[in-house]
């Protein structure tokens, strides 16, 4: 069946891209923009107030989806659950809040890597356009934009003893690591906007001018990519075997993320053929590079019991949770108006590195699992590294759009991201052993986190270490020539017209941060190519 319906663009996927790309083709009020999103709408106080966020990871919540990699040979066989946002936001929905762009070297080096036009300079005035932060702008910051920035008024105590942790081992401080430099310690902003999640969906489609062009539907699956001609045409609704398509007279712009896009793509025969042909999907597009290239951040989040009872844990009982909530309904501030994690840095291993190559994030608060610890004080320092060499791969395990993808991201399969896994894990004992820590540091909750010889510091990182929820580059950029490539530096699909990929997953390399804040500007940028425009600030 073939509704009647035309669109000139299908957006697929309303997360940290989709939200950003739909609402920007809408400004050409003579253009009729379709977005479709599987997941429901975001009406959800989980969703909305930033203090709820680990709600959401609670078994059978509506906003998550859990997958899972396959067994990771470098982590002891482990297999690592990786949950993705749904719904009118995506990620954007479910996700930490903490706002960072990466090192000005990370977009460089994707020009290099074939992305041109994609530099720091390149890129610099959408992130620039995209974000309105509290303190107004600057040379490097927005001051206008859809997506609220702050930072939170006052640090918690242990946030302040981090930092001086941080001096006392002998590491610079940066005022502002979205700024001219980001190396040092730092204050984290967060993508909170006057006491709401500024997911990119709410802060673009629903913050945003009301669009007669713009249709958003959700709780729509896409299942398939029509192709005619070497055109793609339209996309096929899901699951059930009675299928929908819709059309688009224009373009079709996957936003699907990391795991979708390249799923959908092979799904509808775009990948390497030998691969769909033992599936028994037809290949209409034979692209080999679709599903390789998928990396990830990981790393090692430890933690420690505090002495003194001033954690973030300790807010978790009724009354206090009450009054909290109360604060939120009343005044939009408190401590429900804001992320969990306001501090960190951008390190280098090693003088000779060229660029900060280990994040840290502090937490003044410990968790059993994915949900704050309720009877325990204690806080987590997280560390990873930045500049990813290994590479993995997703792949489909049935023709059926409902089976979850393989995911394989291959974790520390280079011996450089073993080292630089273990300069992290020095980075953060050396941190937490500082003086400034001594009256809150309890025993390590993890037992086996005791610093001891490499061989144990080895078996620590295979048992302990995990996922930043940063998949990326599982359809990569590259140059027009690069037949390795899924996407052209103009983001328009390798070999197929009407058809473009706009998410993480086109990340040529992973950035050395947090993905959000990159995701949307690639989205903003994007936006630029797809509508003509040279985009600017
Ligand atoms: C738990 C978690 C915490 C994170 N914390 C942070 C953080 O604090 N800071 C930060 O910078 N980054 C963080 N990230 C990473 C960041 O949020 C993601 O990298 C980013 O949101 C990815 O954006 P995207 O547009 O590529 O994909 P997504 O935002 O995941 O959007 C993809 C959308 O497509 C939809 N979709 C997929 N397939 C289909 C289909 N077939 N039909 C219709 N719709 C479909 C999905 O439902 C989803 O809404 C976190 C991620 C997670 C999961």
């Amino acid at each position: 069946m073939c509704s009647d319906r035309r669109y000139d663009y299908i957006v697929v996927g309303a997360g940290s891209a989709g939200g950003i790309v739909a609402a920007r083709l809408a400004e050409d009020a003579d253009c009729r923009v379709l977005l479709l999103e599987q997941g429901p709408p975001n009406t959800s106080w989980t969703v909305r107030v930033p203090g709820l966020l680990r709600e959401n990871f609670k078994p059978g919540r509506a906003y998550m989806r859990w997958y899972r990699t396959i067994p990771q040979p470098r982590l002891d066989g482990r297999v690592i659950d990786h949950p993705r946002g749904i719904g009118l936001g995506g990620s954007s929905l479910v996700n930490g809040m903490v706002y960072l762009r990466g090192n000005p070297g990370d977009y460089d080096r994707w020009a290099r890597e074939g992305a041109r036009g994609w530099s720091y300079a390149d890129v610099l005035p959408c992130f620039r356009r995209m974000e309105r932060r509290a303190e107004g702008g600057d040379a490097y910051r927005g001051g206008e934009g859809p997506i609220g920035v702050q930072r939170k008024d006052r640090l918690h105590p242990l946030n302040e003893v981090f930092l001086e942790a941080g001096r006392q081992a002998g590491y610079g401080f940066t005022e502002d690591v979205n700024g001219r430099e980001q190396e040092g310690f730092c204050r984290f902003d967060m993508n909170v906007d006057r006491g709401f999640r500024a997911s990119s969906y709410y802060a673009f489609v629903e913050k945003g001018p009301q669009r007669p062009n713009l249709t958003v539907m959700s709780g729509v699956a896409v299942r398939r990519v029509e192709i005619e001609g070497g055109r793609a045409t339209g996309v096929e609704l899901g699951p059930s075997r009675r299928a929908t398509s819709l059309r688009a007279e224009r373009e079709i712009i996957l936003s699907a993320g990391a795991i979708g896009s390249p799923q959908l793509l092979l799904l509808s025969g775009i990948g390497p053929a030998d691969e769909l042909g033992r599936l028994g999907i037809a290949p209409v597009h034979d692209l080999p590079g679709v599903g390789r290239n998928l990396h990830d951040h990981l790393e090692l989040d430890l933690q420690w019991a505090c002495l003194k009872p001033i954690t973030v844990n300790g807010l978790l009982r009724p009354h206090k949770m009450a009054l909290i909530g109360l604060e939120w309904f009343l005044f939009r501030s408190g401590f429900a108006a804001v992320n969990q994690c306001h501090v960190g840095a951008f390190l280098r291993s090693a003088p000779a590195v060229p660029h900060p190559d280990i994040q840290l994030h502090f937490f003044p608060v410990c968790y059993d699992g994915w949900v704050p610890r309720r009877n325990q004080h204690g806080f987590r320092l997280a560390a990873g590294p930045m500049r990813q060499t290994s590479r993995g791969s997703l792949t489909l395990c049935s023709a059926d759009p409902r089976d979850p993808p393989l995911l394989d991201p291959n974790y520390l399969d280079s011996e450089q991201d073993r080292q630089e896994m273990r300069s992290a894990y020095a980075v953060l004992q050396e941190i937490v052993s500082q003086k400034a820590f001594d009256p809150y540091r309890g025993r390590p909750l993890d037992p086996a986190i005791m610093p001891g010889s490499p061989a144990e510091i080895d078996a620590i990182i295979r048992r302990l270490a995990t996922t930043s929820f940063h998949l990326c580059g599982s359809c990569r950029m590259g140059a027009e020539d690069d037949e390795t490539a899924v996407v052209d530096p103009s983001t328009r699909l390798r070999g197929l017209a009407g058809l473009r990929v706009v998410d993480a997953s086109i990340m040529p390399s992973i950035v050395s941060s947090n993905l959000n804040a990159p995701v949307m500007m690639m989205a903003e940028r994007a936006s630029d190519l797809i509508r003509g425009r040279s985009g600017g600030a």
